[in-house]
C-alpha cells in the first residue's frame, strides 16, 4: 500500500480491532523475547516488563514539563538522579536531570560544555576532542550544536590514545569525551589519563557511560577488574548513564550528571519574555512523559542492588561463555578484551568474510549488528542470552562452515553491501544513497512496510527496510558499473 492511500479512518474502529491490527504489525519484528536480538532491547522477562507497564501506567498522563504541578515526578526524577550519582560514586554536590535517552544525555553534555565555555570566552569557535569510537550521538551533537568534533585515534586494545588526545587539544577545546565503555568494542577509555589532561587545562571531561552506568558498578562489586571511570576520578565533570539499557527501565529514560551546579546550570534554558509566560526547561524536551520517569524509578526500586548484582553476574558469565566459544571457532577472534558485556568479533582469515557469517546467522534467525574498521559482528549481552549461548555458538559454527564451503557468499547480499560500505572509497555515494532512502522513507510517496508473516527471510533484517533499499540501490549501481 502507498502512504498516500493512508488516511484517518472516517469512523473510529473498535479498540479490539485496532489492537488486533497492531499485533499483526509486530509479526515480523525482531524476536527479543527469544533472545535473538543482541542490541536494541534490554529484556529481563515478562514479569519485570509487566511491572514496568504498571509503573508507567500509573503516571501515564503526567507531564514533567512542569514538575511543580506533579511533585510525584519531581521526587522520582530527583531520586533516580541521586541513586545514579551514588552508583557512579558522586558526592553530595553531583547534580543532574533525567532525559529521554542516551542521545539526549550526550547531546546535552556537549551543549552544556559549549555554553559554559562561551560564558568565559566569547570569541570561541568551540571544538571537542572525542575518541573515534565515541557514540554517534556526539557526532550528532557536533552537527546540531556547531561544535567541531576532533577525532582521536584508538591505541592499544581499542582504547583512545591519550597522547593523541593531548595533541588535539587547543584553546577552542570546550570538552573532552571518553566512553565507559565504547559501543563498538566494549572498551573503557583511559579515563584517568584523560582526566589529568582535562583538569590541568580546566576543560570539562564527559564520560559516556550510557552503556556501562548501570552495569559497571555491579560488575566491579562482583570482583571484576574495572579501570576507574566514574566521579571517583578527579577531572570527570559529567557522566551519562541510560536507565533504559542495563537499568532495565522502560524506554525513554537516561540520566545526565554533573560534578556540580556550576556545570549543570549551563544546561538549563530560561526565557523570560515569551508571550506564553516565563519559561524554564531543564533539558531538551518540552513535554516530558511521566511514565518513563516512573518506570525508571520503579525498576531501580524493585531490582535494588541485589537484583542488579544478580543480573550482572549472569550477564558477565554469559559473556565469558560466548567469548570462549567464539574464540574456539577459527578463524573468528574477539576484537578487543572487553571490560564488560559488549564486544565485537572479527575473522582473522581474508578467505572468510565475517559479514557473510553474519548473513548466515541472520538466516538462522539471529539479529546481528555489524561494526566496521575493523569489520566485525557485534553483541550486547543480557541475562536472557544465558539460555541461548549453545544455540548461538552452534549456529555460528554452522555459519562459518557454510561460508567456508561457499566463499561466493561473501559477494552476496548483506555481506557484499557491508563489505562495500566498509571498504570502498565511495563514502559520498553511501551518504547520498542513505539520504535518498531517508527522503523516500519519510516522503509522501514511500511504500508502507509490507505485513510480514513471521520474520523476513531476507538478510540484514536488523537494519530493516533501510538497508534492503540501500542494498538494492548498490547492487543496481554496481551491476551497471561492472
Ligand atoms: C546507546 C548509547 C548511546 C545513546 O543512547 P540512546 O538511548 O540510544 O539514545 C550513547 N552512548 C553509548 C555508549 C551508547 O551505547
Amino acid at each position: 500500500m502507498n502512504k498516500t492511500d493512508v488516511r484517518l479512518p472516517r469512523k473510529g474502529k473498535s479498540k479490539t480491532e485496532v489492537l488486533k491490527e497492531m499485533r499483526a504489525f509486530a509479526q515480523g519484528d525482531a524476536d527479543y523475547r527469544g533472545a535473538k536480538t543482541w542490541s536494541l532491547v534490554y529484556y529481563l522477562g515478562d514479569e519485570h516488563t509487566k511491572f514496568l507497564h504498571e509503573a508507567y501506567g500509573l503516571f501515564f498522563s503526567e507531564n514533567a514539563l512542569n514538575p511543580m504541578a506533579f511533585l510525584s515526578l519531581k521526587r522520582m526524577e530527583a531520586e533516580v538522579v541521586r541513586m545514579a550519582a551514588g552508583l557512579l560514586r558522586g558526592d553530595a554536590n553531583v547534580v543532574g536531570t533525567m532525559t529521554s535517552g542516551g542521545t539526549e544525555s550526550c547531546m546535552l553534555a556537549v551543549k552544556t560544555a559549549r555554553d559554559r565555555a562561551r560564558r568565559r570566552k566569547r570569541w570561541l569557535k568551540p571544538e571537542m576532542v572525542v575518541p573515534v569510537s565515541v557514540h554517534v550521538a556526539f557526532r550528532k551533537a557536533a552537527e546540531y550544536f556547531g561544535v567541531k568534533a576532533v577525532y582521536a585515534p584508538l591505541g592499544k586494545n581499542y582504547r583512545v590514545d591519550a597522547r593523541a588526545v593531548k595533541k588535539l587539544i587547543n584553546r577552542n577545546t570546550v570538552l573532552i569525551v571518553g566512553s565507559a565503555p565504547s559501543y563498538p568494542h566494549g572498551m573503557i577509555d583511559p579515563i584517568e589519563d584523560l582526566a589529568r589532561l582535562a583538569q590541568r587545562r580546566d576543560i570539562p571531561l564527559h564520560v559516556d557511560s550510557c552503556l556501562g552506568g548501570f552495569l559497571l558498578p555491579f560488575v566491579e562489586k562482583l570482583g571484576y577488574a574495572i579501570p576507574p571511570f566514574d566521579f571517583r576520578v578527579p577531572g570527570v565533570t559529567s557522566m551519562s548513564a541510560d536507565v533504559h539499557k542495563y537499568g532495565y527501565a522502560a524506554k525513554g529514560a537516561s540520566v545526565i550528571l554533573y560534578r556540580d551546579m556550576d556545570h549543570l546550570k549551563h544546561q538549563f534554558f530560561i526565557c523570560d519574555d515569551w508571550p506564553g509566560g516565563v519559561f524554564a526547561s531543564p533539558a531538551l524536551l518540552g513535554t516530558r512523559p511521566g511514565g518513563a520517569i516512573a518506570a525508571a524509578w520503579a525498576a531501580m526500586q524493585s531490582l535494588g542492588e541485589d537484583g542488579y548484582l544478580k543480573a550482572a553476574k549472569t550477564t558477565m558469565e554469559t559473556t565469558r561463555r560466548l567469548i570462549d566459544g567464539i574464540q574456539a571457532i577459527p578463524p573468528l577472534r574477539v576484537i578487543a578484551k572487553p571490560h564488560m558485556s559488549v564486544f565485537a568479533y572479527e575473522s582473522t582469515s581474508p578467505e572468510l568474510g565475517v559479514f557473510a557469517v553474519g548473513d548466515q546467522m541472520e538466516k538462522r534467525g539471529w539479529n546481528i549488528d555489524r561494526v566496521q574498521r575493523p569489520d566485525g559482528l557485534h553483541a550486547m549481552v543480557t541475562p536472557r542470552h544465558a539460555a541461548v549461548v549453545e544455540q548461538y555458538l552452534a549456529d555460528l559454527r554452522a555459519s562459518v562452515d557454510e561460508v567456508r564451503r561457499h566463499p561466493e557468499l561473501a559477494e552476496r547480499g548483506g555481506a557484499a553491501m557491508y563489505g562495500i560500505i566498509a571498504h570502498i572509497p565511495l563514502r559520498g555515494m553511501i551518504r547520498n544513497e542513505m539520504m535518498k532512502m531517508m527522503e523516500d522513507m519519510y516522503g509522501p510517496e514511500g511504500q508502507m512496510p509490507p505485513l510480514a508473516e513471521g520474520p523476513p527471510d531476507d538478510l540484514a533484517t536488523k537494519a530493516g527496510l533501510m538497508f534492503l533499499r540501500l542494498r538494492k540501490e548498490l547492487a543496481r549501481k554496481l551491476g551497471r558499473k561492472s
